[in-house]
């Protein structure tokens, strides 16, 4: 699935951060030397992203653990006389969670996790499709400008790389998405399909809202328009199933424990940086993966193309994953065994091929099937 392409910059940033840190050590080791910073954690000439977004107005407004230089004597620090110094005494010199902590009576904790358990059951929902349960307190409107805004940005990244709606390659992508999206029930969809032309990225995507991005790179891996069925089903999948306002609902509630984390124990800021790169670095969940590759399989075969065109697929990107990792993978993790899961779901598959009708289409339309297999791909 697509990320936001400030989201992709942030994981590179975070990995290869995280990779120069480890096979540089040394450099690692001096720039801890020479700052105290957040950018002890990072190479020195690169300042994590996520670091915008270090919680300062929380450390503003929360006091911090006071910094002094060590001595082995109270008296000369505090000059309290003979009174032995103890850390704690001085409750302004806590954090304020803790003092409020300190304060707080056992019915306020009742209430509160009352509160929370309240809030996170309220937001639970079920996936139509595949009847999973999930956190979600993302609106779909909210998603929906979110789709809106990703759009304008990727439409600016990618000028004078889009070919034109007349562009053969373009009304062939087209024919493939008119296709599936009678079998994709998205309230508000307004589709466009935009074929971007970029031989070495291999990847395609959906925002929320419908709108298609196909790289050209990508085509040649779907081979034809049964491959390519498979890859726009599991990415309008990803759609319907609202996994990406369910992403962002999981990302509040880790950017919530951050903070929590933050005021409790962390002292330098460092934590919730390195917790949120973490965040940011990590691929979509084998869950919503394997989720959109059935809703996908199904939608495919409802709609006429061969469901044995997407374990075929996904061989071949397990091939090319392991030559170079194209760009579609690095959000598509082969945690699992995806091809040997696809191919156990095939005969559900061939059941819907079979109940839509689609071998009359075949006998009745007898260049239907080879306009599919036999198309070749012209840029
Ligand atoms: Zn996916």
């Amino acid at each position: 699935m697509f990320r936001q392409p400030i989201t992709s910059t942030v994981r590179k940033s975070s990995l290869s951060s995280l990779a120069s840190f480890a096979f540089f050590p040394r450099a690692a080791a001096r720039c801890s030397q020479t700052s105290r910073s957040i950018s002890a954690l990072y190479p020195c000439h690169r300042k994590p992203i996520t670091s915008k977004i270090s919680f300062t107005l929380i450390q503003q407004q929360l006091p911090r653990f006071r910094s002094r230089k060590f001595t082995s004597s109270a008296r000369s620090h505090y000059g309290f006389g003979n009174q032995p110094y103890r850390r704690f005494n001085n409750p302004r010199g806590q954090p304020f969670i803790w003092r409020l902590l300190g304060n707080a009576k056992p019915h306020h904790f009742v209430i509160i996790g009352l509160g929370i358990s309240g809030l996170y059951i309220y937001n639970t929902e079920t996936v139509e499709m595949t009847g999973r349960r999930r956190f979600n307190c993302i609106s779909s409107e909210q998603e929906l400008q979110m789709g809106n805004q990703s759009y304008k940005e990727v439409l600016g990244s990618s000028h004078g790389k889009i070919l034109p709606e007349s562009h053969p390659t373009t009304v062939l992508v087209k024919r493939v998405l008119d296709r599936l999206i009678p079998q994709a029930p998205i309230v508000g969809a307004n589709w466009r399909v935009h074929v971007i032309k970029d031989d070495g990225m291999v990847n395609a995507f959906v925002l929320p809202g419908g709108k298609v991005f196909v790289y050209t790179g990508i085509l040649p891996v779907c081979e034809d328009e049964d491959g390519l069925a498979a890859v726009l089903g599991h990415e309008i999948a990803h759609v319907v199933a609202r996994h990406p306002a369910e992403r962002m609902s999981n990302s509040l509630l880790t950017i919530g424990a951050v903070f929590l984390i933050s005021a409790m124990f962390d002292i330098s800021g460092q934590i919730p940086s390195l917790l949120l790169n973490l965040m940011y670095s990590l691929p979509n969940s084998r869950t919503q993966e394997a989720e959109a590759d059935d809703m996908g399989l199904m939608m495919m075969s409802k709609a006429c193309y061969n469901p044995e065109a997407a374990a075929r697929l996904w061989s071949r990107m397990k091939r090319l994953e392991k030559e170079a990792p194209p760009q579609f993978m690095s959000t598509h993790p082969s945690s699992y065994n995806r091809e040997e899961a696809i191919r156990d779901r095939l005969h559900k598959a061939q059941d819907a091929y079979e109940q839509s009708g689609c071998d009359s289409i075949q006998t009745y339309m007898p260049g239907f099937r080879q306009a599919n297999g036999n198309f070749g791909w012209s840029f």
